[in-house]
């Protein structure tokens, strides 16, 4: 019976077990990837794509791996891996494989042990680490500001920030290598990657750090060839602990740039030093970047950066004044979180501008005042109200909660707020009858229609609340 089994039908029966027992991702990520290449005298070898995958399986999932094995195969059950470090696109074969028995440390068997590593004669010499040189003072170009502490955590960037943060405490030792933060502009990416770097600083103060963006890089990369200096670009990119390269889709269509960055990639990668990258795309939506790059960046973790939502932007707001000894007050911040929602970078801009010219002018930061300086950060097209504002302010206005106005009661003070907010996102906004709303209590669009007719003709004929409605519009208008 034994004899019958493979290393291929071994592990796919491992997989099968393996699979109900760790989550998709987990099992895409740490599983898929593993090949069976050899099972012989109750040893069954698994070739893994690196030396952090193989550290990663035995810090996180010896444990199970020990148990479906030895199910399958037995009591003697060994387990070895076959690590590749090279995955070159060349034909070559890998330069070295390294047989690992785990029997060392959380064992299958009590075998003795065969460590260190058995690296073949092909293993690459490298050349360029002389001691000593190691102590070459980098400037590692890190922004101080741009700390994990003055970064706000939102479900927007949750996997990207603890991802980075994972990477800043054990560079080069996480599975995230290379670390890819994608997203657009202005939602942090840059903000992140220095953090890594002041992080692996503080850390590790030995280690070399260098943050470059990718337009910089090329720039170096095209003078080294002017200068017949190339080696010496290479060399000194080789140098790194931790490399860090801002927009790489900058990279795009450059080839010759895109073959140093390859090369010093697969050096820094092989060693065990950390890579962080950052791209305003996905990988997938990378053109002109070559296929080989993109795969190397799948290796470790792409994470991507979204928009912030509001209570994240307040919250960015407030980081951004805290200590700088300026009031400003909540209604303000509130405005600005809610006029601009889309890019960081913007609503800093705006706050900015708004504390110098409070300053400049010695007047109180108002809301007026914002408003004008809102005016200036956003877009004309996208200058229209929003809805969450058309909601916060009139649900302020009547003291009711946001949440009664979204939900579906009929109590009567609240479907007439209902119906003014209605009225107003018809006005001020471009939505659709249908997604007003939608977004305001699941109504259908003949409901926002009649909400329309309504409060036009109760403006006619009710002072009162004909008042109503233009203390709403003093308060909602941009302009
Ligand atoms: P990107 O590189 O993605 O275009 P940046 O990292 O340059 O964006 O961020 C733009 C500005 O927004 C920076 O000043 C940054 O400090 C700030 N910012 C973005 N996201 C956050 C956040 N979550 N917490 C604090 N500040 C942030
Ligand atoms: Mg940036």
């Amino acid at each position: 019976m034994k004899n019958k089994k493979n290393h291929e039908s071994i592990w796919a029966n491992c997989l099968k077990v393996i699979k109900d027992n760790v989550s998709l991702q987990s099992f895409k990520t740490w599983f898929e990837p593993i090949k069976p290449i050899r099972f012989k005298s109750d040893v069954l070898t698994l070739q893994v794509p690196s030396h952090f995958f193989y550290e990663w399986l035995e810090e996180h999932y010896i444990d199970l791996l020990k148990k479906v094995i030895k199910k399958e195969i037995g009591p003697d059950a060994k387990l070895e891996y076959s690590i590749v470090l090279d995955r070159n696109t060349s034909s070559k074969k890998a330069p070295y494989t390294v047989n690992l028995p785990t029997s060392n440390k959380k064992s299958l068997s009590n075998s003795p042990v065969t460590m260190p590593l058995n690296v073949s004669e092909n293993q690459i010499k490298n050349p360029f680490i002389i001691p000593g040189l190691k102590k070459v003072n980098v400037e590692s170009n890190l922004n101080p500001t741009y700390t994990f502490d003055n970064f706000v955590e939102g479900d927007c960037n949750r996997l990207a920030r603890s991802a980075a943060f994972a990477v800043a405490n054990k560079p080069g030792g996480t599975a995230f290598n290379p670390l890819l933060l994608y997203g657009g502009v202005g939602l942090g990416k840059t903000h992140l990657a220095h953090a890594i770097g002041i992080g692996v600083k503080n850390n590790f103060p030995n280690k070399i750090v260098l943050y470059v963006n990718a337009e910089v890089f090329t720039r170096q990369f095209i003078d080294s060839i002017k200068n017949h200096t190339t080696n010496d670009f290479i060399n000194f990119y080789k140098l790194m602990d931790v490399l860090i390269i801002d927009d790489v889709q900058f990279f795009a269509g450059k080839e010759k740039t895109q073959d140093a960055f390859f090369h010093i990639f697969n050096h820094l990668h092989q060693t065990g030093k950390q890579i962080v990258l950052t791209s305003d795309k996905a990988p997938v939506d990378m053109k002109g970047v070559e296929q080989r790059l993109l795969s190397r960046f799948k290796w470790g973790l792409s994470a991507d950066l979204q928009a912030p939502g509001l209570e994240t932007r307040i919250a960015i707001l407030k980081k951004k004044i805290y200590g700088n000894g300026i009031e400003i007050s909540e209604e303000v911040l509130e405005y600005l979180a809610y006029g601009i929602n889309t890019n960081v970078r913007e609503m800093e801009g705006a706050l900015t501008s708004i504390i110098a010219q409070a300053t400049l002018n010695k007047k109180a930061i108002t809301l007026e005042l914002a408003k004008k300086m809102i005016d200036k950060y956003v877009k004309v097209s996208a200058r229209e109200v929003s809805m969450d504002y058309i909601h916060k302010i009139v649900c302020d206005y009547f003291n009711l909660p946001i949440e009664l106005l979204k939900s579906k009661t009929r109590k009567r003070e609240v479907v007439q707020a209902r119906q003014i907010a209605m009225f107003f996102a018809k006005k001020m906004t471009k939505w659709s009858l249908a997604s007003i709303g939608a977004q305001c209590g699941g109504k259908d669009h003949a409901t926002v229609l009649h909400a329309c007719r309504t409060v036009n003709n109760l403006s006619e004929t009710d002072k009162q609340f004909r008042g109503y409605l233009e203390d709403l519009e003093k308060k909602l208008n941009v302009n």
